[in-house]
């Protein structure tokens, strides 16, 4: 049996962006010690960590000493590189493991293990060439999107694609490298469904979360216990995690079609955008989870205490000034969330909103009534 990381040790995190600083929150509160590790300084996870490591993420050396003064290391950002998840893997246990990360943070590989495992996913074809890019546009036939395989995210690094002519642009500006080429999907909604998975192999979702994006960044998220898929879906996640291995948690992004059919979009090991209402509305938070199962401790219950929904801030919201905190703070059952990030930049996830209420359309009235009353009038 594999002894677990008891409260009192040091957790390693690679990455320092929110999820690691609503990670940490959550570690300290069960009586952890956290150490980050990224290239910044003064960031979102090492302003509440005990230490913050700035350096990077390719001085292996720097890597190890860091892992050495921990006893395990988990990350909050997929596109840490495997040498130094390897790195770190010579001295401390590195959960979820290098190898779920090598496969989530490059979506050719990502593609190809839902694909030969029978998962559903969009159609797609490989480019490695502006020339195989068109091969594989007219191979499609119509609208679809080219995505890089590495580094592409809230919508960096994609394109979308309707007539040849767009083939060169698409190219370039996807920055001329390794990608896929999927058929665009005209869902109706898109959900996702975030699963902890322990050392003892235990599994636990939160439930159907329906997600809303706007410039392809999340903008929304609403619970939705009712929801028709949602055996099939959160049957599908387990299977997905059970495939990866993983110890952690997982997000699996879903398009719903039309027809009720169900495609997977995206996987993230670790907590996700989605997930941010659990830490108000859930027993065990996402963060919580990931804790826990890094730690080796039994999961915890993913039982939803209220109806919730959730309204991303992003740094837009501050161009006219200083949001008006107490405002959004006035709106009843409305949580705020900030990151500590100082340069509100436009499409920055700066902080969110969680509202609860009697029912999700309440609550998610409420979360995008108190956002709204963030804009100061000019
Ligand atoms: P991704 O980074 O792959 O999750 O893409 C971000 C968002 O872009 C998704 O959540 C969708 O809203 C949209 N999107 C991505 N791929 C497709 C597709 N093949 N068809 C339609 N919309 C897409």
């Amino acid at each position: 049996m594999i002894r677990p990381v008891l409260p009192g040790s040091t957790i390693g995190v690679l990455g320092s962006g929110q999820l690691g600083r609503m990670f940490a929150i959550a570690a300290r509160r069960l009586g952890y010690r956290v150490h980050t590790y990224s290239p910044e300084y003064d960031t979102p996870t090492g302003q509440v960590a005990d230490v913050e490591v700035t350096a990077s993420y390719d001085d292996l050396d720097r890597v190890r000493e860091f892992a050495r003064r921990v006893d395990v290391v988990t990350f909050e950002f997929e596109n840490v590189p495997f040498e130094t998840a390897a790195a770190a893997a010579e001295l401390a246990p590195v959960r979820p493991g290098g190898e779920v990360l090598s496969v989530c943070q490059n979506r050719v590989r990502e593609k190809a293990f839902l694909r030969s495992n029978g998962f559903p996913v969009a159609e797609y074809r490989v480019a490695r060439s502006s020339g195989e890019l068109s091969a594989s546009w007219h191979e499609l036939g119509g609208l679809a999107v080219a995505k890089r395989a590495g580094f592409s995210y809230d919508g960096k690094g994609q394109a979308r694609i309707s007539s040849a002519e767009e083939i060169d642009e698409a190219w370039r500006s996807i920055g001329a490298q390794e990608a896929v080429l999927e058929r665009f999907i005209p869902f109706d909604h898109e959900i996702s469904v975030i699963v902890g998975r322990g050392v003892d192999g235990s599994i636990a979702d939160f439930g159907i979360l329906r997600n809303a994006h706007e410039r392809h960044i999340l903008d929304y998220t609403v619970c939705d216990p009712e929801h028709p898929l949602r055996a099939k879906a959160t049957g599908m996640a387990h299977e997905i995690v059970e495939a990866l291995g993983l110890v952690g948690v997982l997000c699996v992004e879903f398009f719903v079609e039309p027809s009720g059919g169900l495609l997977v979009n995206e996987l993230a090991p670790r907590p996700h955008n989605s997930g941010h209402l659990t830490v108000d509305a859930c027993v065990t938070s996402q963060f919580e989870q990931q804790l826990r199962a890094v730690c080796g401790l039994p999961l915890g219950s993913t039982r939803p205490l209220r109806p919730a929904a959730m309204a991303n801030l992003l740094g837009d919201l501050w161009a006219e000034g200083e949001p008006d905190w107490p405002a959004a703070c006035a709106v009843p059952e409305a949580k705020l969330h900030l990151y500590g990030k100082s340069e509100p930049r436009p499409g920055r996830k700066m902080g969110h909103i969680t509202a609860l209420a009697d029912s999700a359309g309440e609550a998610l009235a409420r979360a995008l009534e108190a956002r709204g009353k963030l804009r100061v009038e000019s």
